[in-house]
């Protein structure tokens, strides 16, 4: 039986659907800012875990994620400046080209960690106007009121707050000791939409002056919009359960009236050498930094799985070496498996891996299951059923085949596309062809296929 660990209510339950086994499912996307670390593709990884063991389950998925380009101030809560103006401001470039540009390394860097990505990607700042209405429902039922500077969450309205994080508020308000203002009815309400400066480059018109959303309610906005009323999972990393998410709660729970989110699913964040990212130590690793010392996006990947997601994870490049070596066995086990002659059965390792994935994504014992079923003897079975596996784990077990003069010929021919070479790019399609490969573009990618 499929069971995740719901952190609201701190217990492992079977996953909530709506009809026809559809999960609707949200999750807290990337601030575009900057160049996203390989702790943010942890819970990237860990949504695309979720996304691929519910399917494996027979479920399908409406998955939303949003985009933040707007709003996310540098502490949480609502203090310090916009993240965007900030590298706005370090880089010369309007906001707006700014989240372009990161919000394009991210889909790039989630692409080669063949991330399963939502069906719904939505910036934040496409939905505005959904964001005035939502702010002027919760005014209207009295869970939001207006001060000079912009219009405040009132928590006191909402009794539950803390329920997540497991706080208790007015025991919190009692010993606040956090600068007061006055305009505020208490310090913890928390802001909706910001009244903005005239120099303040991101502004809208609203009811209430020109002005800019506060962070958290892009997430109840778009999830609202996407996919109704009613949340089967939401996820995002553990750092948002004491604020962003009990803000999101409140807005969402009190524009209905019922609980919006039925399971909540929080991350534990990765550390590096045993402590925390931070810049003054110069530790924060991107996917480019990985693969500037020789590992792939892919060994991230396999590395993900080998600790629980509701753990800490500690990265080190021996670590990480360990991971891709292992990978590496994987992938050559696969191979002799793949024209192997003996019959095995395989269903007691369907059984554990299944039991595994879907003991609240055990990846571990999974990831020993699968090296457990390929010591045994060679055979074709254990490679089909390690290609059924290759559902959850979304390794590529084809691309090792394709010899290194292919690939090398494939990067020429996708270099000379972009080039608008046409000639030249036939030229090489047909080498490669005559070599028994064939090349299917996507979108911003090709891949390479056997024939
Ligand atoms: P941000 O772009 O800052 O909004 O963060 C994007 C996601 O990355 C959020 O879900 C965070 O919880 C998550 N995150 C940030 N740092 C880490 C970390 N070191 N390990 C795991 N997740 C993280
Ligand atoms: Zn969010």
């Amino acid at each position: 039986m499929l069971k995740f660990y719901n952190s609201l209510t701190r217990q492992l339950e079977e996953v909530p659907s709506h009809e026809n086994k559809t999960v609707k499912m949200y999750s807290c996307g990337p601030t575009v800012y900057y160049y996203p670390h390989i702790g943010n593709f942890r819970a990237y990884l860990f949504m695309d875990n979720i996304r691929r063991v519910l399917k494996y389950n027979g479920f399908h998925i409406d998955g939303v994620m949003n985009i933040t380009d707007v709003g996310h101030l540098t502490s949480d809560a609502d203090e310090g400046e916009d993240k965007m103006l900030v590298a706005s401001q370090r880089e010369h470039k309007s906001p707006w080209e700014i989240a372009k540009f990161y919000t394009n390394v991210f889909m790039e860097n989630a692409k080669k960690l063949n991330i399963d990505l939502p069906e719904h990607i939505v910036p934040a700042t496409s939905v505005i106007n959904e964001m005035i209405e939502f702010v002027k429902v919760l005014i209207g039922k009295g869970f939001a009121y207006e001060t000079s500077k912009g219009i405040y969450f009132d928590i006191a309205k909402f009794p539950e707050y803390g329920a997540l994080s497991g706080m208790d508020i007015h025991e919190k308000l009692a010993g606040a000791r956090i600068a007061v203002d006055d305009e505020k009815h208490s310090p913890y309400d928390f802001v909706l939409w910001v009244k903005a400066p005239k120099e303040h480059i991101m502004q809208w018109d609203s009811p209430w002056g020109r002005g800019y959303p506060g962070w958290h309610i892009e997430c109840s906005v778009i999830g609202d919009k996407y996919l109704g009323e009613t949340i089967d999972i939401h996820t995002g990393g553990v750092d948002h359960k004491p604020v962003h998410h009990e803000n999101e709660i409140a807005q969402s729970n009190c524009r209905y009236g019922h609980q919006v989110v039925k399971m909540w699913m929080h991350l534990e964040f990765l550390q590096i050498d045993g402590g925390k990212m931070s810049k003054s130590l110069k530790n924060i690793y991107t996917i480019a930094d990985l693969e500037k010392k020789g590992f792939s996006a892919e060994d991230f990947r396999f590395f993900y799985f080998l600790a629980h997601y509701s753990k800490q994870q500690n990265f080190t490049f021996d670590a990480l070496e360990m991971a891709k070596n292992t990978l590496k066995s994987i992938k050559n086990l696969a191979k002799e498996h793949q024209n192997g002659t003996a019959h095995v059965d395989t269903t007691k390792f369907e059984d554990e891996f299944l039991e595994s994935i879907n003991d609240n994504l055990n990846m571990p014992k999974a990831i020993a299951c699968v090296l457990k079923m390929l010591r045994e003897e060679r055979s074709s079975d254990v490679y089909s059923t390690l290609m059924k596996f290759n559902q959850v784990l979304g390794l590529n077990f084809d691309e090792e085949e394709i010899p290194a003069e292919i690939k090398d010929l494939a990067q020429k021919r996708w270099e000379a596309k972009k080039a608008r070479d046409f000639a030249t790019a036939d030229s090489l399609r047909n080498q490669i062809s005559a070599l028994g490969y064939e090349i299917k573009d996507e979108k911003d990618a090709y891949k390479i296929l056997k024939k």
